[in-house]
C-alpha cells in the first residue's frame, strides 16, 4: 500500500502510533546516552554520507558503530548497532519491547525483529563484512538477546529464521517488481494502520472473506480459491461440501466452517438480527458491577479500575465508581487496587461483568505485585464464574451470533445504539492521553480518560441488555 496505494486515501497516522514511534526513539537515545562502551556515533549525517562514513568505519575495524548505513543492490538497512566481532560485524537493534515474546508455550524470538536484523546480516554478508548470523537485540528489560539465524525457530518447527528471512524478502521483491498480486486482510491490526479507510474500500468492492468476524488472512487463503466470496460462502451447500470426509480446508476445522458459514448467511441477509445459538443462563444478583481497568503497557502500570453499578435492573440506580493514579508510583498502584478490591467486596452480592479476559489477567499479575493486598484465593474467588462474567469469551463468541465485522466491545454497542461521548475512542488512545496526563497534569485529560472508561462500562451493560433481550 505504501508503495501502490493512492496516498490521497491515506488516514491520519493514529496519537499512539505517533506516542510508540517516540517512546521508541526516546529509550534508544537513553540506552545509548548511557553506554559505558566507547563507539563511533553516526546519528546526524546524511543518508550517502553516513553509508561512506560506515564503511570506512568497518575497514578500519572500528569495535562499535551507532546508527550506520549499508546498503547492496535493492537493499538497505538501517541498524543501530554494528559490532565487530571474530573479524567480522554482527548488526543489533535497539528496542523498547522485549526480545522475546511468550503465546503460554515459552519464550521464543520475534519473527518480526529477526526479519529486520536478517536484513542487515543479509546486507553485510553481500558486502564481505559479516561475521556470524548472530545478530542481537538490546531489548527493553536491558537484556541482549542473539537471534541465532541458523537455528530452528521451535522444539517442533525446523524452520530457520534466516528461511523466514528468505521468503519475505522474495515477497517483498515480487510485490515492489509489480508481480505479486496483494490482497488486505480486515483484522485487529487494521485499526492502528493508515490504510484502515482504503482497504476497507478495497476488500467491501471485492466482498472479500475477512469482513466476516474471527476469518482473518489464514483461513481466507485456505478458502479463497474455492469459495471467493462472502456472497459465495452464504450460498454454499456446507453439508454437501463438508460431506463424511470434514472440511476440504487445511486450518479450518468443521465447526469453524460451519460457524463462519453461518455468519455469511447472516452478513447476507436483506434484515439480519443478531441472535442466541442456545439458553443462555447467567448468575443472577441484584447488584450488577460492569467493570473496566485501564492500562500502560508502556510503562507497565494499571492505573485506572472502573465500575458502573446497577441495582434491580434499574436505570436510574446506575452509578460510576472509579480509582485513578494519582502518579505512576507503584504505592499509587497499590492504592488503587486495595480500594478497588475494597469497593467490590462492599458490594456483595453481586455479579461482576467484563469483556475479555485482560481484567482478570491483570488482576493476577496485581496480586503476584502486591500480595500483601490479597492473595491468590481471593483472586480467583473474585473471578469465579458463579459470581463474575466474561461477556466476550464466555457469552458472545460461543452462544451469539452478530451482523457486524468483529465482536469488539465498541462493534458491538455501537450496533445496540450506543455511542462513546469520545470522537476518538480506543484503549490505544485512552494510553496516549494518559502519557500527555502524566507529563502535563491537564485535568480535562484526566476526565475524558474517566469519560472513556465510564462509557467502556456503560457499553458492557448495553450488551449485557442486548444479549438478554435476543
Ligand atoms: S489489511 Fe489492514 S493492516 Fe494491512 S494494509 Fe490494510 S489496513 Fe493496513
Amino acid at each position: 500500500m505504501d508503495l501502490f496505494g493512492n496516498p490521497q486515501k491515506r488516514d491520519a497516522i493514529s496519537p499512539f502510533v505517533q506516542l510508540l514511534w517516540e517512546k521508541g526513539s526516546l529509550y534508544e537515545a537513553e540506552v545509548i546516552d548511557n553506554l559505558s562502551l566507547p563507539f563511533l556515533n553516526l546519528r546526524g549525517e546524511s543518508g550517502a554520507e553516513r553509508e561512506a562514513l560506515t564503511y570506512d568505519a568497518m575497514r578500519r575495524r572500528e569495535p562499535l558503530i551507532y546508527a550506520g548505513r549499508i546498503a547492496s543492490g535493492d537493499l538497505l538497512g538501517d541498524p543501530d548497532l554494528l559490532r565487530l566481532e571474530d573479524g567480522g560485524y554482527v548488526a543489533g537493534d535497539i528496542k523498547s519491547g522485549t526480545g522475546e515474546e511468550d503465546d503460554g508455550s515459552g519464550p521464543k524470538l520475534k519473527k518480526h525483529y529477526g526479519v529486520q536484523i536478517a536484513l542487515y546480516t543479509d546486507i553485510l554478508e553481500r558486502l564481505g563484512f559479516a561475521g556470524q548470523r548472530r545478530p542481537f537485540i538490546w531489548d527493553s528489560l536491558g537484556d541482549e538477546v542473539i537471534y541465532n539465524l541458523n537455528t530452528p525457530i521451535g522444539k517442533r518447527d525446523p524452520v530457520t529464521l534466516w528461511t523466514v528471512y528468505q521468503d519475505a524478502l522474495a515477497l517483498a521483491q515480487q510485490i515492489v517488481a509489480g508481480s505479486g498480486n496483494t490482497v488486505g486482510a480486515y483484522g485487529s491490526k487494521c485499526k492502528l494502520c493508515h490504510w484502515r479507510s482504503a482497504c476497507v474500500e478495497d476488500l467491501e468492492k471485492i466482498d472479500d472473506l475477512t469482513l466476516l468476524p474471527d476469518l482473518g488472512r489464514a483461513r481466507r487463503d485456505a478458502i479463497a480459491q474455492h469459495i471467493p466470496t462472502v456472497s459465495a460462502l452464504a450460498k454454499t451447500n456446507i453439508n454437501r461440501l463438508i460431506g463424511g470426509a470434514g472440511s476440504p480446508f487445511p486450518g479450518v476445522g468443521t465447526n469453524t466452517l460451519k460457524t463462519l458459514h453461518e455468519r455469511a448467511q447472516l452478513a447476507t441477509n436483506p434484515s439480519p438480527k443478531p441472535y442466541r445459538k442456545t439458553t443462555i443462563l447467567l448468575p443472577k444478583a441484584s447488584t450488577e458491577l460492569f467493570f473496566d481497568i485501564e492500562v500502560d503497557p508502556m510503562r507497565d502500570i494499571c492505573y485506572l479500575h472502573g465500575f458502573v453499578e446497577r441495582h434491580n435492573n434499574d436505570p436510574k440506580t446506575e452509578k460510576f465508581v472509579s480509582f485513578f493514579v494519582e502518579d505512576i508510583s507503584t504505592a499509587e498502584e497499590e492504592r488503587v487496587l486495595t480500594e478497588a478490591l475494597q469497593y467490590i467486596q462492599s458490594k456483595q452480592p453481586c455479579v461482576l461483568y467484563f469483556y475479555s479476559k485482560y481484567e482478570r489477567t491483570w488482576y493476577r499479575n496485581l496480586q503476584e505485585r502486591y500480595p500483601s493486598v490479597c492473595s491468590e484465593t481471593d483472586i480467583e474467588t473474585l473471578f469465579d464464574p458463579l459470581r463474575a462474567v466474561d461477556l466476550y469469551y464466555d457469552v458472545v463468541r460461543k452462544y451469539t451470533e452478530w451482523p457486524t465485522r468483529d465482536f469488539s466491545i465498541k462493534t458491538l454497542a455501537n450496533y445496540l445504539g450506543f455511542n462513546w461521548r469520545d470522537t476518538d475512542p480506543s484503549g490505544a488512545a485512552s494510553i496516549e492521553w494518559f502519557h500527555r496526563w502524566i507529563e502535563t497534569g491537564d485535568m480535562s485529560i484526566k476526565q475524558r480518560i474517566l469519560d472513556y472508561n465510564e462509557d467502556d462500562c456503560i457499553a458492557t451493560r448495553v450488551l449485557l441488555d442486548g444479549i438478554n433481550a435476543l
